[in-house]
């Protein structure tokens, strides 16, 4: 068996810099070393207050445990899936192509369709939260959902294809309040390949389940 783990920041695949002018160095590294480094150093905290709690049979107010325990760690698995997300505006094509393409216009009739139905997703999200487009492997079909915070109203399991944080954390320093620009920017820098590599991964984890069916 594995010995038990804890959460670590994953390192960015690009250089502070390469999200520019979309996203600034200095934003980029706010939001990357402070904010989502308290959500790894949150959930590990958690851990270890619950093994100490455990080793010495101690009380642990569960409801508080479980809230914050799902709110940091959904926090660092959001992230991690948003870097992944992004990429040098010099290198992102400014279209899907590709089984993403081919599954947008599937069921939005057409990426600007989508683009104008996530956008909205985005801007509207009451307070702090995500938008996110997931895919329903019980119907086949791309789900766009928006989560606040970083854990409610998630439906669970449903593997994630693209996330934009749209927490004021992750643009104030370039755009103020104005996320509606902010969200306008993420469509300059948005990695397509990284998403048909997860629709993929994701059909490999189908084709498995039906095997061992
Ligand atoms: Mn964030």
């Amino acid at each position: 068996m594995k010995e038990n783990g804890l959460y670590v920041l994953p390192e960015l695949a690009y250089d502070y810099k390469a999200l520019e002018p979309h996203i600034s160095e200095q934003q980029l590294r706010l939001h990357h070393d402070k904010h989502h480094q308290a959500y790894v150093n949150g959930a590990n905290a958690l851990l270890e207050k619950i093994k100490t709690a455990r080793d010495s049979n101690a009380e642990l107010d569960m409801k508080a445990t479980a809230r914050e325990l799902s709110f940091n760690i959904s926090g660092h698995l959001l992230h991690t899936l948003f870097w992944e997300n992004l990429s040098s505006p010099a290198k992102t094509k400014p279209e899907p192509a590709g089984a993403i393409k081919e599954m947008l216009s599937k069921e939005f009739g057409s990426f600007e369709r989508f683009k104008g139905e996530f956008t909205k997703a985005a801007v509207t999200v009451e307070g702090s939260g995500w938008a996110v487009l997931t895919y329903c492997n019980m119907i086949n079909r791309p789900i766009i959902m928006q989560v606040e915070k970083h854990n409610l109203y998630v439906a669970p399991s449903f593997p994630i294809l693209l996330v934009l944080d749209v927490w004021e954390h992750a643009y104030y320093v370039d755009y103020k309040n104005e996320r509606a620009k902010f969200v306008e920017a993420f469509w300059n820098i948005v990695n397509w390949d990284g998403v048909n590599d997860r629709i993929k991964k994701n059909s490999e984890c189908v084709l498995e389940m039906k095997t061992v069916r």
